[in-house]
């Protein structure tokens, strides 16, 4: 992904990743944007978040799902009992749905 096609719509992802952190009320140091094999994004705990770029053909809503999980792991690193909490008042807020059932996030 090197044309200028491709890094004006990872730009326009990364504006959509920082409109639901400030939504949230988390802050997402870094959005990187690669090519991932088994999963849709991850998030490191120095704050770094990776999303497939997939993601970015993929539906609004799927989007979003995808974002949000990851912006609560800036909150919960893992996908304990307080994840799911977080989870619950976060989607309430942002008004998405998550599952942390999910398969490929993480
Ligand atoms: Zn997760």
């Amino acid at each position: 992904m090197t044309s200028v096609t491709a890094s004006d719509a990872i730009e326009t992802f990364r504006d959509e990743v920082r409109r639901w952190a400030a939504r949230i009320g988390v802050e997402a140091r870094e959005i990187r944007v690669r090519a991932m094999k088994r999963k849709w994004a991850s998030a490191s705990t120095a704050g770094r978040l990776t999303f497939n770029e997939e993601l970015l053909g993929q539906r609004q809503e799927r989007r979003a799902e995808v974002i949000v999980h990851e912006l609560v792991h800036l909150k919960v690193g893992n996908h304990g009992p307080l994840s799911g909490i977080w989870s619950g008042l976060t989607s309430e807020r942002a008004g998405v749905r998550l599952s942390f059932l999910n398969p490929g996030m993480s």
